[in-house]
């Protein structure tokens, strides 16, 4: 059989368009177009691409059935791995992963499995809301699950399944963690996130918004009201900051307050919703990874004239996913590679103005085997700005460590835990990037899943 090197490609909104507006940017496969794909696939005997994902759904099964147009089944084979395969098939970082393994991409261009996973998982969103029916509840057997991102999501519906009562405490007033909070409406839409919460409420999951656990009650009340087993999800969301003179002025946010303010204010329907952030006219966003590309693009979105992406070290080195600087490039943003800001200088209302910036060069490799950035002497310049957005990283949510004095905690302010996602503390279970620091939504959602089957072998111990 002739190899076929060349991937279907997938139809997206055109750059001028989609920086005017935040509907979703690539626009799915039609069942032609999966089918054409799938059929690139070699079937190789030992599936190279399977041990690329980081919950090794069987690829090579599920591609099989698109391949004869059994989508059902094709869908049914992801499910008995990832839960949230609408959302993964959009926004793994699937060139690392998955397909980095597959065999055709060795010559050509590999088989667009990510594209695939997302064309079927659609497909039956909507269907298996509907489909879903309540199971019967063992009401004496209950369990929190602490944050609604997608570690707490599949770890929930995975409880449910087995007949746990399970509720699901956010601090925030909208479900779904950063996949609703963080990642925009261009990459990932609200329904999705939407439909996948409705499903597990059919499940018989219940959810308590607006509670902060740590503040409106502590891991300790928690097991007194008679939850026996909790599993905390609570995310990495807290900034970093460079710590640079003039990083307090205003119009200086942290990604996560930016996002956050545009996607659960809605100013992502502007102007249908007042902005809740400065739009400012000229915008420096700092960082490499996918916060400081999604923050850049919604800042595009918003109407800024300038957008500039200010990142230490070179494209090469940027962790964001290569789509997504394809696309912020396509859409007009500004790459000032090899750059460091230096400080910020305020107006007479302390309101930022201008950033300093120093050239880089890079040097020796350092500990994460990248080249490290070195400042050159004497490069100093300045540039306009009336808004800056620092994405430099986040560290674990500290809340539940400050109020849980036996729960042990890790250098960085992590939760440590064994095999099984199970913490020092009896019958509390940890995962996600409140574990492995900020990491991606596949490896929560395994996560999540892993605290699950533990939890419920912990129940079956503790109830004999
Ligand atoms: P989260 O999704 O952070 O969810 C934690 C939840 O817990 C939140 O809803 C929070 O409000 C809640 N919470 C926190 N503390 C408490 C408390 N004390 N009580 C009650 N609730 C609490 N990953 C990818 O794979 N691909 C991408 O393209 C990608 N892009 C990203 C873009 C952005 C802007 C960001 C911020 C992250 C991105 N990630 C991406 C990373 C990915 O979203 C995270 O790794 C993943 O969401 C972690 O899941 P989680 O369930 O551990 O935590
Ligand atoms: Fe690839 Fe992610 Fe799907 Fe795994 S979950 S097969 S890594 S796209
Ligand atoms: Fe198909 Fe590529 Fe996996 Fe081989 S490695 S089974 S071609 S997806």
């Amino acid at each position: 059989m002739a190899v076929n090197y060349k991937s279907v490609p997938m139809r997206e909104q055109l750059p001028d368009i989609r920086r005017k507006n935040f509907d979703e940017v690539p626009l799915g496969y039609s069942e032609e177009e999966a089918v054409e794909e799938a059929q690139r696939c070699l079937q190789c005997p030992k599936a190279p691409c399977i041990s690329g994902c980081p919950v090794n759904i069987n690829i090579k099964g599920f591609i099989k059935h698109i391949q004869n147009r059994e989508f059902k089944e094709a869908v049914n084979v992801i499910y008995e791995s990832d839960t949230l395969p609408c959302v993964t098939g959009r926004v793994c970082p699937q060139e690392d992963q998955c397909q980095a393994k597959c065999v055709v991409g060795v010559k050509g261009e590999a088989v667009s499995i990510g594209r695939l996973e997302r064309y079927v998982a659609d497909r039956d969103l909507e269907q298996r809301a509907n489909d879903t029916k309540s199971i019967e509840i063992n009401e004496n057997l209950k369990a929190a699950v602490i944050g609604s991102g997608p570690a707490g999501i599949a770890c929930a519906a995975d409880l449910a399944k087995a007949g746990i009562k399970v509720t699901v405490f956010e601090g925030f007033h909208k479900l779904g963690g950063v996949l609703v909070y963080g990642i925009p409406e261009f990459r990932l839409p609200k329904r999705i996130v939407e439909t996948e919460i409705e499903t597990l409420k059919k499940l018989g999951v219940e959810f308590i918004k607006d509670t902060l656990i740590g503040r409106a009650l502590t891991i300790d009340n928690l097991f007194e009201k008679g939850y026996k087993g909790i599993f905390i999800a609570s995310g990495a969301g807290l900034p970093k900051f460079m710590g640079i003179p003039g990083e307090n002025a205003n119009g200086v946010y942290s990604a996560n307050e930016y996002l956050t303010r545009v996607n659960l204010m809605k100013a992502y329907k502007f102007p249908e919703y007042e902005t809740p952030v400065l739009k400012g006219k000229s915008i420096a966003v700092i960082g490499g990874g996918n916060v400081a590309m999604d923050a850049a693009r919604t800042a595009i979105r918003l109407g800024s004239e300038k957008v500039y992406l200010i990142y230490r070290r070179t494209e090469a080195e940027m962790p964001a996913r290569l789509e997504e600087v394809h696309h912020a490039k396509e859409e007009g943003l500004i790459f000032k590679m090899l750059t460091n800001p230096v400080s910020y200088s305020v107006d007479d209302k302390s309101f930022v103005k201008k950033i300093e910036c120093i050239s880089m060069e890079l040097g020796e490799p350092d500990s994460s085997g990248r080249r490290r950035p070195v400042p050159v002497n004497g490069s100093n310049f300045e540039i306009d700005i009336d808004v800056a957005i620092v994405a430099v990283g986040t560290t674990p949510n500290p809340l539940i460590a400050k109020t849980t004095p036996d729960l042990k905690i890790g250098k960085y302010g992590e939760i440590p835990v064994d095999e099984n996602n199970m913490t020092n503390k009896p019958g509390v279970f940890a995962g996600g990037d409140i574990v492995t620091g900020a990491a991606t939504v596949i490896t929560a959602m395994g996560a999540g899943r892993n605290a699950a089957a533990s939890m419920i072998r912990y129940f079956s111990d503790i109830e004999q």
